[in-house]
């Protein structure tokens, strides 16, 4: 019998880079069962329940030793995101280290495995004689731009949104400096210094992996792969998506599906903002009239209202969110609509025949899951490495719409609804779900045994078994 492999796996914090990370075990472990994964569990403050359930579905083959939780009192108050999840993981680090330690006495692991924004445990891979991977839960697109960011950044001194022009990274739709990153619009932040000593670092590694495949891509994935490319490897091991949501509300998951069953093929726009995008309050009364007006039928995942676009990804609120819909919403559209606080099984309804567009935040998990069930989109981007998601669906594969923005930044009702109407009855939204159709083939061949997903992640397999074989002797 084969021996078994050992890798060690760090995913970040917060639900959507827990749960691609750990899809990705999964898969491993189900192609390559002389495989076992042993997975470090940070956490900011207690483990969420949704994250809690995801990880009690895990087989046998994978174990998780949970890292002690960091308090978010030690952490700089009212930092960005990326900052918190970051910080998070560095308070993190010497008990990843502590368990390394006293796991590689016992365990031969051979490669360790880390979320992006867990990237600085690598520096722990020499110590212990592993080969040291990043796994990037996001496009292709999004990451040939963070690595542009370096040449841009020399290149140009004033802020990328005021560029004349659309950015051409190599491989890649043309960008506008407005829909890079986030963190990338001010370039005295600390967050966009983090930013870029952190794609400086990623050269350093065995490798990248990347949530996404050649067919969808395959522009971007070819230019990070290419020889140019000062010998980064990334391996594309995508699409890699849940194959049901195992958390939610129960009664309001039998509800809401037994709804869909109610409905005509095709005729629902599911609407939602990924685990933790939040609108302004001025922004969900647009859209609640802007459905409305639409006259289509929808199921929308509602939040209560932040300025700040990602408020509930760390911590929802447990204030009712259908307190802060526009007076007599819910009564005029009860026939037209079905709306749901919070969270929703997604998998499940993107799955639904009755659903036949989804208006999406474009988090790259909402995206895959789109793609893999043959839904076209409203691309309506956020935060994080949101907008470029967006151009890549919208401009570059042709399978979404992309809603304008007024100087408030706010999508209006008429626009709402005009973009539902051609979405779900015009040509135009005829030809996005064409377009999704074949992109749906496509990433179901990727992980067919001759598909490209599964041939590079055997690829990493033999590698990671000759390593092991080599550490032996
Ligand atoms: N999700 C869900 N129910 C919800 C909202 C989100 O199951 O009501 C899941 C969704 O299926 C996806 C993840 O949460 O797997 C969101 O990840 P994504 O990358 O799209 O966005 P993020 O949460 O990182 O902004």
């Amino acid at each position: 019998m084969e021996k078994t492999i050992h890798i060690a796996v760090v995913p970040g914090v917060g639900y959507s880079h827990l749960v691609s990370i750990l899809q990705f075990s999964k898969r491993l472990v189900q192609l390559h069962p002389n495989f076992h994964v042993t997975c470090f569990i940070p956490s900011l403050g207690s483990l969420p329940t949704d994250s809690k359930t995801i990880l009690q579905t895990l087989p046998s083959n994978i174990s998780c030793t949970f890292l002690p939780p960091v308090n978010s009192n030690d952490l700089p108050q009212g930092i960005a995101l990326v900052l918190q999840l970051q910080l998070t993981l560095t308070h993190s680090l010497p008990s990843i280290h502590q368990a390394l330690k006293s796991l590689t006495l016992k365990t031969p692991f051979v490669a360790l495995v880390v979320d992006i924004s867990a990237m600085d445990a690598l520096d722990f891979a020499k110590e212990f004689n592993l080969l040291s991977y990043v796994y990037y839960p996001a496009s292709a697109t999004s990451l040939s731009s963070y690595f542009y960011l370096l040449k841009l950044d020399k290149e140009t001194s004033c802020e990328y949104r005021d560029l004349p022009g659309p950015i051409q990274i190599p491989g890649s739709v043309p960008i506008h400096g407005r829909d890079l990153f986030e963190l990338a619009q001010d370039r005295s932040s600390q967050s966009y210094k983090y930013l870029l000593q952190g794609v400086e670092k990623l050269r350093l590694f065995d490798g990248i992996l990347i949530n996404s495949f050649i067919e969808i891509e395959n522009g971007p994935i070819e230019a990070l792969t290419d020889e140019g490319s000062e010998n980064l490897l990334v391996y594309a091991v995508g699409p890699i998506i849940q194959t049901l949501t195992t958390s939610g509300d129960d009664a309001n998951k039998f509800e809401c599906l037994a709804w869909l069953d109610k409905q005509r093929p095709c005729s629902v726009l599911y609407v939602s903002f990924g685990s933790g995008g939040t609108l302004s309050q001025e922004q969900i009364n647009e859209l609640a009239l802007g459905l409305e007006l639409s006259n289509h039928k929808f199921l929308w995942v509602v939040r209560s209202p932040s300025n700040t676009a990602n408020a509930a990804y760390l911590s929802a609120s447990d204030v009712d969110p259908l307190q802060f819909l526009p007076s007599g919403f819910l009564e005029r559209t009860k026939e037209q609509g079905m709306v749901i606080p919070s969270w929703a099984p997604q998998i499940q309804i993107l799955r639904h025949s009755s659903v036949g567009g989804f208006l999406t935040h474009c988090g790259w998990n909402s995206m895959l899951e789109s793609v893999l069930h043959g839904v076209p989109l409203i691309t309506w981007p956020l935060f994080a490495e949101q907008r470029t998601n967006a151009v890549l669906l919208s401009e570059g594969l042709k399978v979404g719409l992309r809603p304008k923005i007024n100087q408030n930044g706010i999508v209006e009702k008429v626009q709402i609804a005009e973009l539902i109407k051609c979405l779900m009855e015009g040509e135009e939204g005829g030809k996005l779900r064409k377009n999704m159709k074949e992109l749906k083939e496509s990433a179901n061949s990727a992980h067919k045994d001759d598909g490209s997903a599964t041939k590079t992640l055997s690829q990493l397999v033999l590698k990671w078994r000759n390593f092991g074989i080599e550490k032996q002797v």
